[in-house]
């Protein structure tokens, strides 16, 4: 059900919009619950946004079926980035939050076919963590005890 905020939010979203066909947008996927649409400021020629229909601010709010039907989607442009741009790799960008980089409030995943020498960034620093404090985020993280997640080999 839609709430009277949910509502406003999508009258006011972006992507809500586009999907409302409002806003014209260059789509190269439309199906039920999904669509896709390269992005007005691509970080390479065929950089794709994928997006469920439905409105979810993130993926914390998305609906698990809608996020299933997003991602097999994903899956199908990255395909065709392969097959019909000559991508060698892509990459799948979800910015979730705006100090994740997150600008548009709607779910969209970020499909980004990757060239030689095309000029994308995508890193972070990588630290180093010693075992006990892994294991101290870890016993946060989980919901087992350790002992009940260790393989036999
Ligand atoms: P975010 O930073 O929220 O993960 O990414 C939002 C993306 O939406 C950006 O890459 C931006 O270029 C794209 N974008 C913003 N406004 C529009 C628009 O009106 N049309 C299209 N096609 N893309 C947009
Ligand atoms: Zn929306």
């Amino acid at each position: 059900m839609t709430t009277q905020a949910g509502m406003i939010k999508s009258a006011d979203c972006l992507f809500c919009k586009i999907v409302r066909g409002e806003i014209p947008s260059k789509k190269v996927y439309d199906d039920k619950n999904t669509i896709a649409f390269l992005d007005i400021n691509p970080a390479t020629p065929g950089h794709v946004l994928v997006v469920p229909k439905k409105h979810a601010e993130d993926i914390t709010k998305a609906g698990e079926e809608e996020l299933s039907d997003t991602i097999v989607v994903v899956k199908k442009i990255s395909e065709l980035l392969m097959e019909k741009m000559n991508a060698i790799g892509v990459n799948v960008v979800q910015n979730n939050g705006k100090h994740a980089g997150q600008l548009v409030s709607h779910l969209h995943f970020h499909v980004i076919p990757r060239y030689p020498n095309d000029n994308v960034i995508i890193t972070y620093q990588r630290a180093h963590l010693s075992e006990s404090d892994l294991e101290e985020i870890r016993k946060k993280l989980s919901q087992q005890e350790k002992k009940d997640m260790d393989f036999d080999f």
